[in-house]
């Protein structure tokens, strides 16, 4: 029930910092016109200035310590004027974005699969072929320890492949699940590189590694490498990157749900997404609106057996700013309803160990800004599954090319995770045990 004290500390701080209006009309050059999509630079100290700064609708792309980077639109300006918040601009987020490639064919029409692939310096990274494709391979490869499944169509009907993998993986043993979801957030393509690494390194590894043959043997681990397939495809779809976040649905305004704020615990509850069906935070017209999250809650909901939710932990996969993540995002709060003090001290205490392996800064959700309709407040509130946020490299990127680094960083900066992901994977039947509690 709390406040952190460092939000006290980082107010008195704020009070030290010169203030920067971005464009309030008469201060602006005559001679510079304001792009469309501005890259914006925001010094935000503490969680309730970065809540003000995300209220406003901007794109948050990243936050590093007490810089957030935004794409702040025209209907932004004022809003993020009326905040009183440092800003300065970086420029035109669709300058930013062009030049970071070129895809040399036409846009794709509606539908159309197969024609899409990332440009040059991101051909390492999987479209949605080339990763139902590896999937494929490693059912081929290591028919022993991985099975292959549907949990259920997007919304332009492709599959959200769900990976299986234990010993004996087409039987339903008594071993705890461990559920690993990537790319809710369709630019976050670096996140489906992190779920097939971790299918790779668990299968050709499982012979000739002992701790991964143990975990194997004593886990069910569940990988979902793309959970918004829609979204991953039309980013790279057009001859540019686009920077694309949302599900692909229409709205009543524009197109796309973001899924990340569509879960239904405590969804649309706290000022932490948008009602605006244009925003890249809109929530969606109800809770699980979205076929995506409704497919993962399904698959989730399926694995209670017995009464008993077999899956016991989660991370989910973003990029970026290195950052380890926890419930609940909904509230300041350190405990709330359905988490106790006890609960919140596992979670703090396990995200601190993995971020000491990773080197990410952790911290609970709403540390960072308030958000309501997050996966990991509804795998806790809903299933109390011990569920993570993970956000990758790079830890700032300026801004939109942030979720574009090349395809050269992906073998470093999934492996980087191989010592968190082990010791997440060696509590995940009973996370408690990091504080020597109890089951
Ligand atoms: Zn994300």
């Amino acid at each position: 029930m709390s406040f952190k004290r460092r939000g006290l500390t980082a107010v008195a701080l704020g009070a030290c910092l010169v203030l920067v209006p971005l464009h309030t009309g008469s201060a602006q050059p005559s001679a510079q016109k304001s792009p469309q999509r501005e890259l914006v630079e925001i010094t935000a100290v503490d969680a309730q200035q970065r809540t003000r700064v995300a209220d406003t609708g901007v794109d948050v792309l990243g936050v590093d310590g007490d810089r957030m980077t935004v794409v702040a639109e025209p209907n932004h300006r004022s809003l993020l004027t009326a905040t009183g918040l440092p800003t300065r601009s970086l420029g035109d987020a669709n300058a930013e974005l062009a030049a970071l490639g070129k895809v040399q064919f036409a846009d794709p029409k509606p539908g159309e699969v197969g024609a899409r692939d990332f440009p040059s310096g991101y051909t390492g990274y999987h479209n949605y072929a080339e990763m139902v494709a590896e999937l494929r391979q490693t059912v081929t490869d290591h028919p022993t320890l991985v099975t292959l499944r549907s949990i259920g169509k997007s919304y332009e009907g492709r599959d959200q492949w769900a990976i299986k993998l234990s010993d004996n993986p087409s039987v339903d043993e008594a071993e705890p699940e461990v559920l690993f979801t990537c790319n809710q957030h369709a630019r976050e393509h670096l996140t489906v590189e992190m779920c097939l690494h971790i299918i790779k390194r668990y299968t050709d590894g499982y012979a000739t590694n002992p701790t991964i043959k143990s975990l194997v043997d004593s886990r069910e681990i569940w990988i979902v490498p793309s959970v918004n397939p829609d979204g991953a495809e039309y980013d790279i779809a057009a001859g540019t990157l686009r920077a694309w976040r949302k599900n692909r649905q229409p709205n009543s305004t524009s197109v796309g749900t973001d899924p990340n704020r569509n879960w239904g615990y405590k969804w649309g509850c706290c000022g932490g997404s948008s009602g605006s069906g244009s925003s890249e935070t809109y929530r969606g017209t109800a809770a699980f609106s979205a076929p995506e999250t409704r497919n993962i809650r399904d698959f989730v909901g399926s694995r209670v057996v017995g009464g008993v939710q077999q899956i016991k932990a989660n991370i989910d996969w973003h990029t970026y700013s290195e950052l380890i993540l926890w419930p609940y995002g909904y509230t300041y709060s350190d405990t709330d309803t359905g988490l106790n003090a006890t609960q919140a001290s596992v979670f703090s205490t396990l995200g601190r160990r993995m971020a000491a392996l990773n080197g990410y800064t952790p911290q609970q959700a709403s540390d960072l800004y308030i958000t309501d309709g997050a996966v990991d407040d509804w795998m806790w509130g809903t299933h109390k599954i011990w569920s993570y946020t993970f956000e990758m490299y790079p830890s700032s990127g300026g801004g939109t090319s942030g979720f574009y680094p090349r395809d050269t960083v992906i073998a470093a900066q999934t492996a980087r995770n191989d010592s968190a992901v082990e010791l997440f994977l060696g509590y995940a039947d009973c996370p408690p045990r990091i504080i020597s509690s109890t089951c």
